[in-house]
Order: C-alpha cells, then structure tokens, then sequence
C-alpha cells in the first residue's frame, strides 16, 4: 500500500469507529505520529490533508518542525506526545500546540514558569498511569483531581484532557475504559477539559468506541519506522 491508500484506510477506520459509536467523525482528530522519519513524508501527508503531527523526541521534532513549517504554506500543528525533560520545555513550547504527556509534578512547575508570559496559553493533557506501579510515568487516576487542581492555576496552560496508553497485555476494554472514568472524573472540577488522547495503530478503533477524540497513529500510516 502506498502511503495515501494507508492514510485513507486510517481516515476511514476512524469515520465507521466514529459512526459505531453514535459520534460523527469529525469529533475524532488524527495525528500521524511521525517520529523516526524524514519532514519529507510529513509534506507528503500535508499534500493528502493531514494538519496534525505527533512527535516523542525534541531533538528530532524541534528541526523537523522547523524544516516542514518552512516548505510549506499550509497551517498545521505538531503535538508532543513523548516524555518531557524540564530542559526541554523550552524548545518544545517554540512549535508545539499541544503537549500530551504531562505526567509529574516537576515538569507541571516547568511549564507553569515557562508559559507565564504566553499571550496565548498551551494546550495540555494529563498523562494518566494506568498500572498500580507508582514508579511508572503519569498520573494515577486517585491523583488527578488534585493534579489537575494545579494544572487550573497555571495561566499558561489550557487543560484539555487526559491522555493513555494501553497496557502491552491488551486488555483493551480496562484500560479505555479507565481512561474513560478518569476523563468523567476530571471533568467534574473542570467541564471543559473534555479531550481523551487514545488510541495507536493497533488499538485506535477500540479507543474511539471508548471516547477518544484524538488518536495518535504512526506506523499503520507511515509504515515501519526507518531509524
Ligand atoms: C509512537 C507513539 C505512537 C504511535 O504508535 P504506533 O503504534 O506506531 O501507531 C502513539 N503514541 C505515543 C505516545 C507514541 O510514542
């Protein structure tokens, strides 16, 4: 398949997962995660229609950003989906609209000092941890609202929602389904915080069954990633 008959069948999927779950598509936004290749095949995926890019490395992604937003005219978007440094905020704030893995404290406080001046505020998801194990990444959901209560008083930064990963077990229905319940809870301290950030290529039909709005696909569209 070509890189377009992958794009279309992953704008498809979304549309009839969308429709299954009585939500029209356009309430489903995609982000071709595109790490690990060239800019090149993120202005190929402009010429097909795609506006949203996901990135896990400020290193690769401060560049690529760079490079794409110089050959082309058309308005997109690059949204950081990996790990954050505190040393990289910076960076990542100079071309991300959105950042998805916030996921501790420290970098909570980082992004708060950064943003302080923005006239416009960033968008942020709340990393959630899904797993009883403390040590991992993000934020479990007896944490959120407390979490989340801080993120409100940053006014640099908008909370849009929750982000996930399944497990490597595949228990997809538990793990969707506690993003679920966490984005209900912590809409209860903050109604407009409405996003769910769920779903890569294996799993993103189930995820907008359990109320996805953003799914973040990478190799179903790109293919394997070549470095
Ligand atoms: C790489 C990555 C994706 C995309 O993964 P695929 O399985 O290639 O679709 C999605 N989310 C995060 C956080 C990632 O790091």
């Amino acid at each position: 398949m070509s890189l377009a008959e992958r794009y279309g069948a992953a704008k498809a999927k979304i549309a009839s997962a969308a429709l299954a779950a009585g939500r029209r598509a356009d309430e489903v936004t995609l982000i071709v995660v595109t790490k690990n290749h060239p800019a090149q095949l993120a202005l190929d995926l402009l010429d097909l229609g795609a506006r949203d890019f996901g990135e896990n490395r400020d290193q690769e992604a401060g560049p690529k950003s760079t490079e794409v937003r110089s050959l082309s005219p058309v308005e997109h978007r690059w949204h950081f989906i990996g790990q954050l440094q505190s040393n990289k905020v910076k960076s990542v704030l100079s071309y991300a609209a959105s950042i998805h893995s916030l996921d501790r404290l420290s970098l909570l406080d980082a992004l708060g000092k950064a943003t302080v001046e923005r006239p416009n505020p960033v968008d942020v998801f709340i990393q959630l941890n899904l797993t009883d194990d403390q040590g991992r990444g993000g934020i479990q959901p007896s944490g959120l609202v407390e979490f989340a209560e801080s993120v409100l008083t940053k006014p640099g930064l908008n909370l849009v929602g929750v982000m996930g990963v399944a497990a490597l077990d595949h228990q997809l229905e538990r793990d969707f389904g506690a993003i679920r319940s966490a984005s209900e809870l912590l809409q209860t301290i903050a109604p407009q915080a409405k996003a769910i950030s769920a779903g890569m290529s294996e799993d993103f039909e189930t995820a907008i069954a359990f109320g996805a709005t953003h799914v973040r696909i990478g190799s179903a569209i790109t293919g394997n990633r070549r470095y």
